[in-house]
């Protein structure tokens, strides 16, 4: 997408808070600290457990180790991340990775080694970089937190329906497959020890499932996923 056309999105968009319609932010200040915070479930099951860890008993040989999502889904944050995805917007996206910051901050110090990969959204056409706001979302917290971050590690390569109309036992038929390596990281990825997965909304889990398994097929030690909502 083009500068030019990036700036008449955001003018027709206007940047007011989602939550009490305040000028110049998406989510202001005060409705930042109102919103909730995502429960720390297991990965694999989705039932509670600390820090958001992988139960002993629900570990797989290629299942992730763990799962960081910042703010529940629901209210002014799931309105702007669906309002990001309608409009394509870069600013929201932005924005919303920055008031994840101090979350995934905290979580990130307690694992070292680590580099950041993002969920790709469509099968890569040639010379073509569409909206992709797992990308922006990683970009932000690497550039914020100084962690590195491999840009296409993870190639989508098949088309997928979209997981939100399907229910859990569709969604993981959909999206199996769904990626392989960009055998031109490999060997930039093998260098780390912790490989964290960024995507903009954890719902059943299937998509991070899907591509912690591709990494860990591929050699990956650790596998954790970090999503804004969930
Ligand atoms: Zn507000
Ligand atoms: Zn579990």
């Amino acid at each position: 997408m083009s500068e030019r056309k990036m700036g008449l999105i955001d003018f027709v968009f206007p940047k007011n808070c989602f939550s009490c319609n305040k000028q110049g932010y998406y989510l202001c200040p005060t409705c930042v600290t109102r919103l909730k915070h995502a429960p720390t479930n297991c990965p694999m099951c989705g039932q509670y457990n600390f820090q958001g860890k992988t139960h002993i008993s629900c570990r797989q040989k290629y299942g992730m180790e763990g799962k960081l999502a910042c703010y529940s889904y629901r209210g002014p944050i799931k309105k702007a991340l669906v309002q990001m995805k309608y409009h394509y917007s870069y600013k929201i996206a932005e924005e919303l990775a920055r008031i994840c910051l101090i979350e995934v901050k905290s979580y990130t110090q307690l694992i070292n080694n680590c580099v950041l990969v993002s969920i790709p959204t469509k099968p890569r056409r040639y010379n073509w970089r569409g909206f992709n706001q797992a990308e922006i979302i990683a970009k932000v917290w690497s550039d914020e937190l100084n962690i590195p971050y491999l840009d296409n590690a993870l190639i989508k390569q098949k088309s997928t329906l979209p997981q939100a109309r399907l229910d859990k036992a569709q969604r993981e038929k959909n999206i199996k497959n769904a990626f392989r390596i960009n055998a031109e990281k490999q060997e930039a990825l093998n260098k780390f020890e912790n490989i964290l997965v960024v995507d903009d909304v954890w719902t059943t889990g299937s998509t991070m499932r899907e591509a912690g398994k591709v990494l860990k097929r591929n050699g990956a030690k650790y596998v954790w996923g970090i999503t804004v909502a969930g």
